[in-house]
């Protein structure tokens, strides 16, 4: 039997291995300089002011909602086809997640749907770029001057990826630029872009939300005397001046995570191949339909999702999804709407929110796609699908 092929996986070599037993080997496996590297290392690659490294990407969510002063009866706008963490962030702040619905072509929140929401109890937005692909920041943004909203933009999956404004004459905007949103999220589990096993990180221009990042981080504690709001009792003292909670990450996994960056460009170029493989073998038959990237964008293809037609197929999605299961494609789906959880349902969240995203949950697919795959992988997962889309088309005599 082959082996299974999961829809992403890490790559760490003995490079990256090297760099971690050099920190644990030191005095200092937490709090100590590679935190502070790793930091730099994000701020400059994206070509931020501010990075703020956490234990993980969730983590780094709930700190730039508290940091975008996201409080109990505000309302947040986020996307109902997103990993849970990105709305639960919303309730951890005692606020309620609005979900808008996304675009039929990119599977993107629809900044259309997110005017629609926006009440006096509105306070920010939560767009994803989802699969890689950068929201529609430029026009999110818009809304959100108009109606002095805070953008926390989750860019778990676009860590590297591109996109240019509207006006042709624009430059490649790199995601985490913060250009166009306040806070970037990215997180570092093992199949996002980069790993450093756990971990994720804010990226920012604003001071404020810095330093607030930074507080929330350590349970709301500063060790800065000149922000101390009571007298400096001596060397011990500290003062805890907001909530906050250990979201603290260790140097170890800072040291994979500097290692990791400078592999990106290679992992990025890796996956753009493999969808530019997936997208030349799948675009001529009838009953797929491939990702959209936008000319103004370049994804990250963190995922590479088809969509069926299902009117085409004698198949269900499970049963096209069961079908490559056995034949050992790690197919996933991402995702099933957040609103549909039993959590969200006793929220009072009731389907038929979001019809876009509910037939798009009805008929996608998720294929196999991270840099270490190679060709027989690539070659493996386009004949698999193409035998199994044959075996259940829609034949004419079925019709008649
Ligand atoms: C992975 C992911 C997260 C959560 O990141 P963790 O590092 O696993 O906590 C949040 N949002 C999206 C869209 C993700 O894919």
């Amino acid at each position: 039997m082959l082996t299974y092929l999961p829809y992403g996986h890490h790559w760490i070599d003995d490079e990256d291995i090297k760099e971690v037993v050099k920190v644990l080997k030191g005095d200092w496996i937490t709090q100590g300089q590679k935190v502070k590297e790793f930091e730099k290392a994000l701020a400059e690659y994206t070509g931020a002011r501010y990075a703020v490294v956490f234990n993980s990407g969730t983590s780094a969510l709930h700190a730039s909602s508290f940091a975008a002063g996201i409080r109990k009866d505000d309302e947040v706008i986020t996307t109902p086809i997103s990993f849970v963490a990105t709305s639960n962030c919303i309730l951890y702040s005692g606020a309620k997640p609005v979900f808008a619905d996304i675009k039929e072509d990119t599977y993107t929140i629809d900044p259309e749907e997110i005017e629609k929401k926006i009440t006096p109890f509105t306070r920010a937005i939560i767009p994803v770029d989802f699969a890689g692909q950068p929201a529609d920041l430029e026009k999110i943004h818009q809304i959100a001057k108009e109606n002095n909203l805070v953008v926390i933009e989750d860019a778990s999956h676009a860590l590297g990826a591109e996109y240019r404004c509207n006006s042709q004459l624009s430059n490649w905007l790199k995601v985490g630029s913060c250009y166009h949103s306040d806070m970037t999220i990215f997180s570092f589990h093992p199949v996002k872009l980069i790993t450093t096993g756990e971990g994720g990180a804010v990226i920012t221009n604003n001071k404020k939300f810095y330093e607030k990042l930074l507080l929330f981080r350590n349970h709301g504690i500063t060790r800065n005397r000149n922000r101390f709001i009571n007298k400096d009792e001596g060397h011990w003292y500290y003062e805890m001046q907001t909530h906050g909670y250990n979201y603290r990450i260790t140097d170890f996994q800072c040291a994979l995570g500097i290692s990791q960056l400078k592999k990106l460009p290679k992992f990025l170029t890796r996956r753009r191949e493999i969808a530019q493989r997936y997208n030349e073998a799948f675009k001529n038959i009838e009953e797929i339909i491939i990702p959209y990237e936008k000319p103004n964008v370049k994804s990250a293809w963190h995922l590479y999702v088809i969509k069926l037609k299902l009117n085409k197929l004698r198949a269900t999605r499970r049963g096209i999804f069961e079908a490559l299961r056995r034949e050992n494609i790690g197919v996933q789906v991402h995702y099933i709407p957040i609103y549909y959880q039993p959590y969200y349902q006793e929220l009072g969240y009731k389907r038929g929110l979001c019809p876009v995203a509910e037939r798009y949950y009805e008929q996608a697919i998720t294929l196999p796609i991270f840099p270490r795959m190679e060709e027989r992988d690539i070659l493996r997962v386009i004949n698999t699908v193409k035998r199994i889309t044959a075996r259940f088309r829609e034949k004419e005599e079925v019709l008649v």
